[in-house]
């Protein structure tokens, strides 16, 4: 039995162009063809899926999650007993994929395995879930950002180093192949200080150029992706000459940053949401360092992001879900914040579909809608290209991941 979905508007996510009347034929998990409407011949048992007043495009991706934190004012999860940690994440990968995010990155995690049984659990079908892409612990450096870990505080603070802190190139080197040992698809390290953090400037450069080359040494040995948190100017150039993936928030941008961006094929993961949130969280419990970081940060960010982007640097859909006040499944201001910066609608769309997927190196499977894809699409009521407020978790009326769907408020 096929399914069949008629499309309204399909943005396929291979350009930036859309096509009407279209439909989208599936079986089991992958799509297997698109022709128009007045091409197509129904068979008795097809189900049909009728979205001819909506906009229908592949499955949202983002690049930079935290399934680890649940969104509360404090980060208390780092100091949690892993296994509940774990569980509650599971439950963050579903609210993701209830808002349409079809595959998302976990961009670290406040344990060793904890991402990678999420990831497990839900590909395996024991549960359902997002497609879960894992970068293991976040790899940072003796006092550097969220640098605690429950291993810490059970312990005694101090006494063993957790197996994410790295404070020389060749114990990020063993750090990194701790991550890759235990199952992350991906490498991520904290470059700078952090707005979460209790000590250190925000954008202080805290892991040194010859680390994060160590990195990314191990990160090509293995084919791997290398993703950097940095805020500030120095870590960013530092990350970019270095010629790791991507940088995340990318925040204190400079000529000389995208100079290096450019020639390296570096992408920027702005995270625009997160400093907005943060910066309007006193009254809301957020810590009062953390919103006076945010707020120094937020003013410089859209406009350092619109100058990379205009120079030519490609941006990618992240969100920072998940971090204070951030709740799994609701990240969709992230794409007027794009808008804000500059960024047009169809890169904006792109960013979370087909650009995501080539960050991701699974531009083969995700990420558009062409035939042998696996069956990742959304509907959505209005146009996002026209008014990019119009994709929000309440406008997303149709969600299949997997050629299952999830949601459906079709007649
Ligand atoms: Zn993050």
């Amino acid at each position: 039995m096929k399914t069949v979905m008629y499309c309204g508007t399909l943005f396929d996510g291979t350009t930036g162009q859309t096509a009407k009347n279209q439909v989208i034929v599936i079986e089991e998990n992958k799509i297997t063809e698109i022709l128009e409407k007045s091409q197509y011949q129904p068979e008795a048992d097809d189900k049909i899926i009728d979205c001819s007043d909506q906009f229908v495009m592949p499955g949202l991706i983002d690049m930079h999650v935290h399934l680890a934190f649940c969104g509360k004012a404090a980060l208390t999860e780092l100091t949690e007993p892993p296994e509940l940690v774990a569980l509650k994440a599971l439950n963050n990968a579903q609210e993701d994929l209830m808002g349409g995010f079809t595959t998302v990155r976990d961009a670290g995690f406040s344990s060793l395995r904890g991402a990678q049984a999420v990831r497990d659990a839900i590909s395996s079908g024991i549960v359902w879930g997002p497609r879960v892409f894992t970068s293991g612990m976040y790899i940072t450096q003796t006092g550097g950002h969220l640098a605690t870990t429950y291993s810490q505080e059970s312990f005694g603070q101090q006494i063993f180093k957790p197996v994410n802190t790295a404070d020389s190139p060749d114990e990020v080197r063993t750090a990194c192949r701790m991550m890759l040992k235990y199952g992350a698809d991906q490498l991520k390290l904290m470059v700078t200080g952090g707005v979460l953090s209790n000590s250190g400037g925000v954008g202080e450069q805290n892991m040194s150029y010859e680390e994060i080359v160590a990195a990314v040494e191990v990160g090509k040995m293995h084919n791997r992706v290398v993703s950097c948190h940095a805020h500030g100017t120095s870590g960013i150039l530092a990350a970019a000459k270095a010629g790791v993936t991507s940088i995340e928030h990318c925040t204190m941008v400079d000529d000389e940053g995208i100079e290096y961006m450019l020639k390296n094929n570096v992408a920027a993961v702005p995270t625009l949401i997160v400093l907005h949130v943060l910066a309007d969280g006193l009254s809301k419990g957020v810590a009062q360092s953390a919103v006076d970081k945010a707020a120094y940060l937020l003013p410089k960010h859209a406009d350092n992001i619109r100058n990379a982007y205009e120079r030519g640097v490609r941006c990618v859909f992240g969100t920072d879900t998940g971090t204070p006040l951030g709740p799994h499944g609701y990240q969709h201001k992230e794409f007027v914040y794009m808008a804000e910066a500059g960024i047009s609608s169809e890169d904006i769309l792109l960013a979370a579909t087909r650009y995501a997927a080539e960050l991701l190196k699974w531009e083969d499977q995700i990420g558009t809608i062409q035939p042998g894809k696996f069956a990742d699409i959304i509907a959505v009521k209005g146009n996002p290209l026209e008014d990019i407020s119009s994709l929000n978790r309440d406008t997303i009326s149709f969600i299949m991941k997997d050629g299952i769907v999830y949601k459906n408020e079709q007649n």
